[in-house]
Order: structure tokens, then C-alpha cells, then sequence
């Protein structure tokens, strides 16, 4: 049976993807070896590392402007202290809109002192923040792009003149933005764009090198830089098969491209939420809802049982939301198809008709 994989992360990759990854593991490019099994230093995957290091750049607009992108290990979370570790000297702002950027602001704080800007944390984080004040003098502006755990997403990005500094984990690569307006970027590879164990960190050169302290060598961007991201043994599979996701990407048309499907699935789906009167959307204004990760509850709970094995005998994987909401959470991420969306709108639809 077709599945339908609406899972939140890691998540469902293009299934081209899929192919060729796993091709690549039993042999590489015909040469007679795996792509796991070659040195890092080989030719072979020194090509792969810098395909995938431009594509990246290219994918966000910022060939040719002063940045570097890096496949690191340790996933976004290593990033909340490595973040810290590199631009903190005295003082940073963070946008608190959920766990993720909690998590952000409990590992900066070992660094040096933090200012909430402003926090949804009073509403469950169902909302996205407006018309706060940002100090002036900080060493950067920490924001979370998409809120994956509640369905939240900045749309319009605050204006600063310090650097800005963005967690884009379960947004990256999925919308078009002027990317030249950040300063690093950091994501996870299994949100958007490939398998567990890789984080792509983008960072405009200009603002490194301007702390302080001292950084231990895995941790300070600069070395990662100067090694072209290959510092120590780099996680060879993650980086190839996010390469193929991103030459896939560029095969659709790029980042301008798939933003525009992103948005029909995403108002496929916030539509039959909105009419269906089983259903209620977990966010609380229209304006900040995620075109990645749709968050709902059923509003007769008793009706629970009858709705989940209605989806899940139609293929559906992965719609339960995290407990800090409960109810469901579609993530609908680039490689997932229109017509998935359309199954579950479907089994929706009926629940209703069959009520
Ligand atoms: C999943 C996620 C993280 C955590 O990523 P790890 O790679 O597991 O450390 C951080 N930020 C956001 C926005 C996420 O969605």
C-alpha cells in the first residue's frame, strides 16, 4: 500500500532520492565501492562535499556574497551552543516562539546575558510575536524561522541592525526570502533536506572571529571554514544524500518553485481545517500558520479512535501531534506530494460525512 508520510522528522525525503542514496551504498557511481566505504579525502566524495556546500549557497541566493556553508555534526542542537560560543561577547536578543528556541536560549546563557525580545510562551506559543522592541547593541538576534513542534512561522522577518542569527531546522529551503538579510543560518538535516546526521550551518564570514573568548577547535567556525567543512571525518552519508535533495530541488525549479506548491497543499489543508467543523487549528491567528507543519485538534474526543484508524487505513504515517499540543500536526515537507495532502483532506471530509 501507497504511505503517506506526514512525519515531522526525520521525514519523508524525495523517493528519486531514496533510489539513488541507497544505489550509492552498494555502489558508488559504478567504481566498484560504497559511498560509505570511501575515504572522505577520495576525489569522489570531496566532489560530493563541495557540490552540496554550493548547492546550498546557491539554493539561498548567497553564491559570491561572503558566505560559507558547512555540514556539521550534532544537529541543530548543537548549534543553540555553538551559535553562542562563536558571536556572544556581552549581550544577545532571542524571539522565544517555542521549545526549540527555549532550548536555544538555555545553552546561550552560559555565554554571556540574553534578552527575551518578546515570548509566546504565555499561550502555549500559539502565536508568533509582534510590535516588541529590540535593544540596541546586541551581538546578534536569535530567531526560529518555523516553530515544528506548534505550527507557527515568521513571516515577516524583524528588522535589526544587529546580525541575525536563525534556526530555519523544518523551513530551509522551503520558501523564498531575500536570504542575504541573515547572518548564519543553521538546520537540521532530517527536517528538509536529507537523513539524520548532518546540520547545514550558513554563516556570512565577516561576523566571526570577534569574541574573545577562546573555542575549542570542533566547535569554532572558522576551523570548519578553513578545513572546506572536511575538519574531521564528516558524516558521509548525511552530506551525500542531502546533495541529492538538493540537486533534486534544483531539477523542480528551486526554492521559488517549490514554495508555490508549498503553499497550495499548505491552503488545501488549512481550508478543510477551517470549514470542517470536526476540526479546530491549533494557531490562533491565520497570518502566523506554518506553510510546513499544520497543527489541529478534533474537537469531540471521543471521535479520536474512529479518526485515527480512518487515517491510518489510508496510508497516512506520522499525523500525531507532539504531546506538548496533542491533536494532529501534518508536516508537509518539500518532498511530500500535493496529492498526500489530498488523501488526508479526503479522510477528513468523510469522518465528517460518516459523523
Ligand atoms: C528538530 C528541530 C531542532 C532539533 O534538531 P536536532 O537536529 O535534533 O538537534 C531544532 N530546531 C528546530 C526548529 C527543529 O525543528
Amino acid at each position: 500500500m501507497q504511505k503517506h508520510n506526514f512525519s515531522a522528522g526525520p521525514c519523508i525525503l524525495p523517493q528519486s532520492v531514496m533510489q539513488k542514496a541507497a544505489d550509492a551504498v552498494v555502489d558508488y557511481n559504478g567504481i566498484g565501492l560504497s559511498i560509505i566505504e570511501i575515504s572522505h579525502r577520495s576525489k569522489e566524495f570531496v566532489a560530493v562535499m563541495e557540490n552540496a556546500r554550493s548547492l546550498a549557497l546557491e539554493h539561498l541566493g548567497l553564491t559570491g556574497k561572503g558566505y560559507q556553508a558547512l555540514f556539521l555534526q550534532g544537529g541543530a542542537s548543537m548549534q543553540f551552543l555553538m551559535v553562542a560560543y562563536n558571536l556572544l561577547n556581552t549581550k544577545a536578543g532571542y524571539l522565544n516562539t517555542g521549545t526549540w528556541s527555549s532550548k536555544a536560549i538555555k545553552e546561550a546563557k552560559l555565554f554571556g546575558d540574553l534578552v527575551e525580545v518578546a515570548s509566546s510562551k504565555d499561550k502555549n506559543f500559539n502565536y508568533i510575536p509582534k510590535a516588541y522592541e529590540i535593544p540596541s547593541g546586541l551581538d546578534y538576534l536569535h530567531l526560529t524561522t518555523n516553530n515544528t513542534i506548534f505550527g507557527t512561522q515568521i513571516k515577516e522577518i524583524p528588522q535589526t541592525d544587529a546580525p541575525l542569527v536563525c534556526d530555519m531546522s523544518s523551513d530551509i529551503f522551503s520558501r523564498a526570502l531575500d536570504f542575504s538579510q541573515f547572518d548564519l543560518i543553521y538546520a537540521g538535516a532530517q527536517k528538509n533536506m536529507g537523513p539524520a546526521g548532518t546540520t547545514l550551518v550558513v554563516v556570512k564570514e565577516e561576523i566571526l572571529g570577534q569574541v574573545q573568548r577562546s573555542i575549542p577547535s570542533m566547535l569554532d567556525y572558522q576551523v570548519h571554514i578553513g578545513k572546506d567543512s572536511m575538519f574531521n571525518t564528516p558524516p558521509v552519508f548525511a552530506v551525500y544524500t542531502s546533495m541529492l535533495t538538493l540537486e533534486w530541488l534544483k531539477a523542480q525549479g528551486g526554492v521559488a518553485t517549490i514554495a508555490q506548491i508549498n503553499e497550495a497543499k499548505a491552503s488545501l489543508l488549512y481550508n478543510e481545517i477551517d470549514s470542517n467543523e470536526l476540526f479546530t487549528g491549533f494557531v490562533a491567528d491565520p497570518a502566523d500558520r506554518s506553510t510546513m507543519n499544520a497543527t489541529f485538534t478534533i474537537n469531540d474526543e471521543s471521535q479520536a479512535d474512529r479518526f485515527n484508524k480512518m487515517w491510518q487505513d489510508a496510508g497516512i504515517n506520522g499525523l500525531n501531534g507532539h504531546r506538548s499540543v496533542g491533536g494532529y500536526r501534518a508536516s508537509m515537507y518539500n518532498a511530500l506530494p500535493l496529492a498526500s495532502v489530498q488523501v488526508l483532506v479526503d479522510v477528513m471530509q468523510e469522518f465528517q460525512r460518516t459523523a
